[in-house]
């Protein structure tokens, strides 16, 4: 079963919480046993799993990573955001998440993280759930 999901982001980088939205897709398919994996068709965009319990973890992170990767540093791409595109594949486009008893098997303090890095923008989210 492939659900395809719309997330609109408001921030140039920002990292949005959707557990709920992907543990609402699992609990619809009914599926109990089985294997997540949710994946983001885009190359300015990004997925990944952190605390969600303290949000100054998200504000240190966005704002350490685009320390690391700095918004203009001599770049040619002539879409002028080659540092989108670069933390977009640091951090990665899929996650795979187990499913038991149809709960996603997440840590106490872990949730999951769509990560804009060129928004704010209208994006999608595709999640795969495997019995
Ligand atoms: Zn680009």
């Amino acid at each position: 079963m492939l659900i395809k999901m719309n997330i609109t982001t408001s921030k140039h980088t920002e990292m949005i919480d959707i557990t709920a939205m992907v543990q609402k897709a699992v609990t619809e398919s009914a599926v109990k046993d089985g294997v997540c994996t949710v994946f983001i068709p885009h190359t300015t965009a990004a997925v990944t799993i952190n605390e969600n319990a303290d949000p100054d973890v998200v504000r240190d992170f966005t704002m350490e990573i685009n320390k690391i990767v700095p918004w203009e540093d001599g770049y040619r791409h002539m879409e002028g955001n080659s540092a989108a595109h670069l933390k977009a594949s640091m951090i990665g486009f899929s996650e795979q998440v187990i499913i038991d008893d149809g709960r996603l098997v997440l840590g106490t303090w872990q949730g999951i993280y769509f990560c804009e890095f060129d928004g704010p923008r209208s994006r999608k989210l595709y999640v795969k759930i495997m019995e």
